[in-house]
Order: C-alpha cells, then structure tokens, then sequence
C-alpha cells in the first residue's frame, strides 16, 4: 500500500525508475569526455538538428508568438491542473476508456503489470516513451515475466545493446552504424548473419523484426504527448510508424501519461502541433500523429487503459520557480544547443532526462540532494532559454535549484564569511587591502589558502586594481 495519493507534493521514490544517477554529474562528465567517438557523434547529430530546426522556424513569421501561445497554454494548465484532470478523466471514461491515477513509479508498474497480467500475454510492444522509463516499466514487467519490446528504432537499439538511452529524441545518439550492426547481429532474433551497416539495411532488418512482432502481440503500452481534457482525446507523435502501429493494431492499449501531459482544449492542439516537430526533429509537420478517443467497437484497441502519473510532478507544481519545468513538451531543443550536453552526453545527467531540461526536471522530481550536482551542469550561456518552444527560463530555474542544493561545508563557510565581510565596511577595506598583497604573493590560486587554491587552480582570479574606488574617492 502507498503510503501517498496523488495530489500530495511527494518526490519519486528511491530505488525504483531512472532519475538518478550511479554517480554525481562531475564524475560520470569526466569520464564521458574521454570518450573521443562519442564527442564526434553528438557534435555530428546535435549540428545537422540544429541546422534543419533553424531552417523550418525560420519560415515562419510569428514564431515568437507561436512560442509565447505555448507558454500561455501550458501556464493556465498548471493553474487549472486538478479541474483538467478531473474533466480529461470524465470524457475518457464516458468514451469507454478505464483511468487510473499512480501516485509515483511503484503504483503505476503496479497497475500496468496488472492489467497485462489480466490479459493472460506475455509480450508487450511499446511506443517510445518518456514516462515509462522514467518509471523503469520494462524492468517491471521483465521481474513479472512479460517481456517488452521498443518499437522505436533507436529505442530498439538501446534495448537490444542493454544500454541506456541518452537523448530525449535520438536515444541511441552515441551509438554508430557499425556499432549498431554489431547489436543486431549479437541481439536481434532472425537476423541476417551478412548484414552490413548500411544505414537502410540496417532498417529493413528492424523492420523485418517489428513487422512479426506487431502481427503477433495483443497488447501495447504507449505514452502521451497530450491528452486533451475537453474531448478525452490521447494524442502521440512519432516519425516512424511504429506508434500508429501498436496504437492500432493490438487488442488492449495500456497508456501510461505524466499528469503535465493535459492540455485544456482540441484547438490548443494547433499551437502544440506546429511548435514541437519545428524544434525537435526540424520538420514542418510530424510525419505520424496518432489521436483516439476511448474505444470505438470494430476499430482498434478494444480495451484502453490510461494511467495518470504523478512521481514527484505534484511536488514540482508546489515550486512557483520550479515548476516552469512541467511545461515541457520534450522536443529536446535545450538538449541540442547545450554546449555542455554536446561534450558530455546524456548518460552523463544519470536520469532518462538528460541535458538542460534534465538538469532541472530531475532534481526536483527525486528532491534536490538527490541529484544535486545536475543544477550546476550548465555553464548558465541560456542558449536553452532561446530554443526552447514553450519559452522554459531553464537557467533561472538552475540558479533558484543551486541555492536549494546542499553545499560542501568548506563553501558554505567561505560564502558566510564573504558575507560577513562584505556587510562590514572597515573589514571590507581591510580585505581589500590583503587582496592587493595576494597579488604580489602569486597568481592561479597560489595566493589563496586552502581549499580556495583548489577552485583557483583552474580559473583565472580576477587581478584586484591598483587604486580600489574607496582609495580613489577619498583621494578627491
Ligand atoms: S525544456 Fe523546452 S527546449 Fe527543452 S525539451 Fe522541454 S520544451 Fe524542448
């Protein structure tokens, strides 16, 4: 029994899911940028997306306001969230749709793992989703003996490699063709033992797989990218086809969705639909855009399920700063003009929610000392702030998530003592003074005392001037 309900500002629960990481973000960036191949793909991939996404949005004459549109939606969303949620349950519900509400991570494998079991199968295929790895669902279902497949190409990649995906909208970013052709050999059943790693003959492999698959499994678990309050309606978008298949073809829908995933109304859609392929994928249109209403007999799922989670969002709505972060729509544009995120990559952030969304989403649904070296994973440039559709002001989210993280102690009392010092004016002069005599001592931190050297070691320290202003006025 969960000791929670949703509703209740609670964090997503330790031990379950992938928000946090093995090790802080310092530790795992350091060893990811010793990965020379892994800086080449990302610099490729985040150039070539960042070219095509400038393109499109530069077609359009009122982007600015497209964007402002979003960020309205999605601000009235969250001031009107319960009543939203109430009404998308009421009209799924009356459509034939079954909700359920999953506190956090726990309860909603629970209930997917129940309601798979109920259909007595024991293979599921899925859309790519963000929700369900955020809750670690495969992992779930595999303990319950249901096995899952991704349908997504590169999610398929990911799954095949036992890896773990690393960008919001290309999971297998780091992975290169070859590599890929050696996960399929190694790991896709009935593969062709002469597959080259020609880019379309790696595809017509997985679709080879997939097409079986798809033909022979009789439930789906698919995310949301919306779900529209006034008529009920779920929508996903995808580029491959692959989600239009498991939201068709299968006997029982299974669809887990973040509770920030609502949007009030069918017309919202239109700013939603023109703002995301623009800057995710840098296309005028997705090439796939799934929406159903509950069931319709003789047509699709016969069964659909939709399940409402919280894991830590409610917590996040309680943060006036913070809680901008629930306004994404996960187009991954932060993601592919982050000068950090392009040398790091995103297994570096530990959560599936990598780069500058993920540095501020993720410490506020674990709790900030859960992963509270993310905020400072960002040189603060705001390039993110730009791109983002929906206008998130992500580094004024990272500076308000730094002061809530816990710090060293030797920093806390450096900054208590700068304080000190700085509300005292004669001990101002009088550190002004010692200053001016640190710069004869020595340069680069050698003028500093321990542990202050260490921080100076790597950074310029600014040279005090020969004449402080005090010095100055009084010499007028
Ligand atoms: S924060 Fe903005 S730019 Fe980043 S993924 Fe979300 S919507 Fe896209």
């Amino acid at each position: 029994m969960t000791p929670t309900f949703l509703g209740m500002p609670a964090r997503a629960p330790r031990g379950v899911g992938h928000l946090r990481g093995d090790e802080p973000f310092p530790a795992a960036a350091k060893k990811a940028l010793d990965n020379p191949q892994l800086r080449r793909n990302l610099q490729h991939a985040t150039t070539t997306i960042r070219g095509k996404s400038g393109g499109v949005i530069a077609e359009l004459p009122d982007w600015q306001e497209l964007r402002s549109a979003g960020s309205a939606l999605k601000a009235y969303t969250m001031a009107n969230l319960p009543r939203l949620l109430e009404q998308l349950e009421r009209n799924v519900t009356a459509a034939g749709g079954v909700v359920h509400w999953a506190a956090d991570a726990e309860e909603a494998n629970r209930i997917v793992t129940d309601l798979v079991r109920a259909t007595g199968e024991q293979r599921v295929i899925k859309v790519k989703s963000m929700a369900t790895q955020e809750i670690g669902l495969n992992e779930a279902l595999e303990e319950a003996g249901i096995t899952p497949v991704e349908t997504d190409l590169a999610e398929l990649i990911v799954q095949l490699g036992d890896d773990k995906p690393s960008h919001i909208l290309v999971p297998a970013i780091h992975r290169n063709r070859s590599e890929i052709r050696e996960i399929f050999l190694r790991a896709m059943p009935g593969v062709d033992p002469a597959l080259t790693d020609d880019p379309p003959v790696l595809a017509g492999a997985a679709r080879r797989y997939l097409r079986e698959t798809f033909l022979q499994t009789r439930v789906a678990v698919s995310g949301a990218n919306f779900g529209v309050a006034e008529t009920g309606t779920l929508a996903v978008v995808e580029s491959e086809g692959n989600g239009r298949m498991c939201l068709t073809l299968p006997e029982t829908l299974i669809t887990v969705m973040g509770i920030e995933k609502v949007v009030p109304a069918w017309q919202d859609l239109e700013v939603f639909l023109q703002l995301l392929p623009r800057a995710s994928t840098g296309e005028r249109m997705n090439p796939y855009t799934s929406m159903w209403t509950g069931v319709t007999p003789g047509d699709g799922p016969q069964n659909f399920h939709l399940v409402l989670l919280d894991n830590g969002r409610t917590a996040v709505l309680a943060d006036e700063v913070g809680r901008q972060a629930l306004h994404c729509i996960r187009c991954s544009a932060c993601l592919n003009v982050c000068p950090v995120y392009e040398r790091t990559g995103g297994h570096a952030y530990g959560s599936v929610y990598p780069g500058p969304i993920g540095a501020v989403l993720s410490p506020q649904l674990t709790g900030v000392e859960d992963n509270a070296s993310l905020p400072y994973a960002s040189s603060l440039c705001g390039a993110c702030f730009d791109a983002c559709p929906v206008k998130i002001d992500i580094p004024s989210i990272l500076v308000h998530l730094r002061n809530q993280a816990p710090h060293p102690r030797a920093e806390r009392t450096a900054m208590a003592a700068a304080a000190y010092t700085m509300d005292h004016p004669r001990l101002y002069e009088r550190a002004q003074r010692a200053a001016k005599l640190s710069r004869i001592l020595g340069r680069r931190g050698r003028g500093l005392p321990p542990p202050l050297n260490g921080w100076a070691a790597s950074r310029d320290l600014p040279e005090p001037p020969e004449e402080s202003f005090r010095d100055w006025w009084r010499g007028r």
